[in-house]
C-alpha cells in the first residue's frame, strides 16, 4: 500500500512469463510495440504519439529534459512539490538555466497566480510541472497550467507518473507537450518502464536544435523514427512490455477506474480527518495518495515497522523536506480496493494506539461508512 510500486494482477505477472517476439529483429514485435502505444494515446484521449522507454520513471523526466534542452536554454521550474523542485537537477545537468518559480507546497499551483507571474517574465523556452507530486500528495491542474504557458509561447514537460491511470488526464483539453508516465503506480506494473507523450511542437522542437541530445539513452529523437526504420536504439525490454500491454487491457475493459479511485480516497480522507490524525495539504488531494502528517509521540519509521511487522503491510514514509514528517497511503491501481485500503487504517490505528496514541473514531469503520455513503468530496 505505499506510493508506488503499487500490486500487480496476476495476469500481468503471466503475460511477463509468455513467449516474445525477438525485440530487435522481428516485425512483429515493432507492431506489437506501435499498437501498445496507440493505445497509450487512446488513454490519455490524444494524437500525441507515444513511446514506452527501457528504464524506470525517471528516465522519462530526464529524456524530456535532454531532448529539449540546449546550453542556455532559460526553463521554468514549477515548484509546489519536492518531485516538481527537482526538475531543475535536469535542466541544470544539460546546461539550461532553471528559473524556480516556487509556492506553498501545501496545496495546487493557483493558475491566476502563475499568470500573474508570467506577465512579468516569460521568456522560457519550456516549463515543467508535476500532476501529482507524489510526496505531498498535491494535484495540479495541468491542462489549465500548460494552456497558460502555451498562451506564452512557453511548453510544458508534465510529470503524471503518479497521477495517470488513477486521475481523469485528457491531453486534448491541454497543451502540454511531452507527457510522463511510469510502469509501476496507477498502471499497476511492475517497476522498470516509462512512457512519455510527444507533441508535434515538441518534435520541431528537437529537430531545431541547434547542438545534438547530450544523451542517447535517454534521447527522444533517437526512438522518434523506430517503426519506419524497424529499429530501437537499444534492445526493448519485451516481456515488461507485454505486461503493460496487459495492465493496458486491464484499463480498458474497467470502466469505472477513476469513479474508484475518487470514493476509496474520499472514504480515506474522511477517516483521517475524523480520527483527529492531520492531513498534510490544506487542499487539492490527489486520489492516488493520502499523505498524513506524524503525529506526536512516535516516529515515521516507528509507524512503518509496527505495520510491516505486526500486519504485513507496507506503507511509504517520506524523503527530502518531508522526511520523518510525514506517511503515505497509496490507493493507486490494484491498491485501490476497499479491503486492502480497510485494513491498512485498521492497522496504522493499532500501530498508534500501541504508543497510546489514541484517535477520536474506528478509522476502518468510518472508512467503510463513508464508502457505503458514496461520499467524494
Ligand atoms: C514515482 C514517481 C516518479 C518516478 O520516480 P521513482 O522515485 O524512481 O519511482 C517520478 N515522478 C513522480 C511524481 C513519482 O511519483
Amino acid at each position: 500500500m505505499t506510493a508506488g510500486p503499487t500490486q500487480v494482477r496476476e495476469n500481468v505477472m503471466q503475460a511477463r512469463a509468455l513467449p516474445f517476439p525477438n525485440p530487435d529483429i522481428d516485425p512483429a514485435f515493432f507492431d506489437f510495440y506501435k499498437e501498445t502505444c496507440g493505445m497509450l494515446s487512446k488513454a490519455l484521449h490524444t494524437d500525441h504519439e507515444a513511446f514506452i522507454l527501457g528504464g524506470e520513471g525517471i528516465l522519462g523526466l530526464e529524456a524530456a529534459c535532454a531532448s529539449l534542452t540546449e546550453p542556455g536554454d532559460r526553463v521554468l521550474v514549477i515548484d509546489n512539490g519536492i518531485f516538481g523542485k527537482e526538475f531543475a537537477d535536469f535542466v541544470k545537468i544539460y546546461e539550461g538555466i532553471p528559473v524556480l518559480y516556487t509556492v506553498d507546497y501545501h496545496r495546487p499551483v493557483d493558475p491566476d497566480a502563475l499568470k500573474r507571474y508570467l506577465e512579468k517574465d516569460h521568456s522560457f523556452k519550456y516549463a515543467t510541472v508535476v500532476h501529482c507530486d507524489t510526496p505531498s500528495g498535491v494535484l495540479n491542474d495541468v491542462e489549465t497550467i500548460s494552456r497558460i504557458l502555451d498562451s506564452y509561447g512557453i511548453m510544458t514537460v508534465a510529470d503524471s507518473v503518479a497521477g495517470m491511470f488513477g486521475e481523469p488526464l485528457d491531453l486534448s483539453k491541454s497543451r502540454i507537450d511531452i507527457l510522463c508516465g511510469g510502469s509501476q503506480k496507477a498502471l499497476s506494473c511492475p517497476p522498470g518502464l516509462t512512457m512519455v507523450w510527444v507533441s508535434e511542437r515538441a518534435f520541431r522542437s528537437m529537430e531545431r536544435r541547434k547542438t545534438p541530445v547530450r544523451s542517447f539513452y535517454a534521447s527522444i529523437p533517437a526512438i522518434k523514427n523506430y517503426y519506419r526504420d524497424q529499429w530501437f536504439p537499444y534492445t526493448m525490454p519485451a516481456s515488461d512490455i507485454r505486461g503493460l500491454r496487459q495492465a493496458l487491457d486491464n484499463f480498458f475493459a474497467d470502466p469505472d477506474v477513476y469513479q474508484r479511485h475518487a470514493r476509496i480516497a474520499g472514504a480515506v480522507r474522511k477517516a483521517v480527518r475524523e480520527s483527529g490524525l492531520k492531513l498534510y495539504l490544506e487542499e487539492g488531494m490527489s486520489n492516488t495518495v493520502t499523505v498524513i502528517c506524524v503525529p506526536d509521540g512516535i516516529t515515521d519509521k516507528e509507524i512503518l515497522r509496527g505495520m510491516a511487522e505486526k500486519y504485513g503491510i507496507l506503507i511509504s514514509g517520506c524523503f527530502d523536506v518531508l522526511a520523518g514528517k510525514v506517511v503515505r497511503i497509496g490507493h493507486m491501481g490494484e491498491s485501490c480496493n476497499r479491503e486492502d485500503v480497510a485494513d491498512t487504517l485498521e492497522a496504522l490505528q493499532k500501530v498508534l494506539e500501541e504508543k497510546r496514541i489514541l484517535l477520536k473514531c474506528d478509522m476502518k469503520q468510518s472508512f467503510l461508512s463513508a464508502w457505503k455513503e458514496n461520499a467524494g468530496e
